[in-house]
């Protein structure tokens, strides 16, 4: 389990997060969603302390969870990902093994078997020797999930996996982040497509700056609840006026 408590981050003088306090719940499948903007990436950021907090903080095992990277397989917006770096398949892949083997180490026949398996388990070893620039996206996106997996991470955050990608690669990444939570590790997937993908979710998280709700997926899609997160700056304001 993690416990967010009070968090809250500024960008100079955007507030993006304000005293946003839930817990996630290892076992389940966890889904933020929100509009655009609600600050969605900013609380996986927050939560990992890769941006600068100004209030709270998130608990893991009795730690700040910023204190325990190495539990953690984080995977980017795509928009952030930098596509021209030369890097082929299998590098990406196993980079998820640097922080089991060391930087300037040679990657170990344990590393190399994961990185395998992984890819194996995304559908895309055929692909390990392709530059990733010339995936399309949803290959790109199942090779990401291939590193976090290399990664043997405890807490898996993923920020808009299924964002531009095909059919196949949603049921693929679904099947798998279900067989993680099955297997007790927490997942924690922004998601801001509200579409029949939503469905996966045992849990959301509804943000929009604050939060608006939290607990199950059909409590959190009580039509209340998403009136007051997408219902525009008017009801917004009102509700936080209130
Ligand atoms: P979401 O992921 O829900 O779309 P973000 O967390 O990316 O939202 O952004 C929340 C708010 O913070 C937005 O208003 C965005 O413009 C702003 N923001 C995000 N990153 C930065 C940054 N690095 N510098 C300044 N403002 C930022
Ligand atoms: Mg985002």
């Amino acid at each position: 389990m993690i416990t967010v408590s009070h968090l809250t981050v500024y960008y100079r003088t955007v507030q993006a997060l304000w005293n946003v306090s839930f817990t996630v719940q290892s076992g389940r499948l966890t889904g933020i969603i929100g509009p655009n903007g609600a600050g969605k990436s900013t609380l996986l950021k927050g939560m990992l302390g890769l941006v600068p907090i100004a209030q709270g903080e998130a608990i893991y095992r009795d730690r700040p969870l910023m204190h325990q990277l190495d539990q953690v397989a984080y995977i980017p917006q795509r928009s952030q990902v930098d596509w021209t770096y030369p890097a082929t398949v299998w590098d990406v892949v196993l980079m998820g093994r640097i922080r089991k083997s060391g930087w300037f180490r040679r990657f170990s026949t344990v590393s190399r078997r994961v990185a395998t398996t992984a890819l194996e388990r995304v559908g895309m070893v055929d692909y390990r020797d392709r530059p990733i620039g010339q995936l399309s996206g949803g290959q790109q996106q199942r090779v990401f999930l291939a590193r976090a997996l290399a990664e043997e991470a405890e807490i898996f955050c993923l920020d808009e996996p299924l964002t531009g990608i095909d059919q196949k690669t949603e049921a693929i990444i679904f099947d798998i982040l279900r067989e993680l939570a099955d297997s007790g590790k927490t997942v924690l997937v922004v998601n801001h497509d509200l579409g029949e993908a939503i469905t996966h979710f045992d849990d959301l998280v509804l943000l929009n700056r604050e939060l608006i709700a939290v607990g199950d997926r059909q409590s959190v899609l009580h039509p209340e609840n998403m009136n007051r997160a997408y219902g525009g700056m008017v009801n917004f304001f009102s509700a936080r006026a209130a």
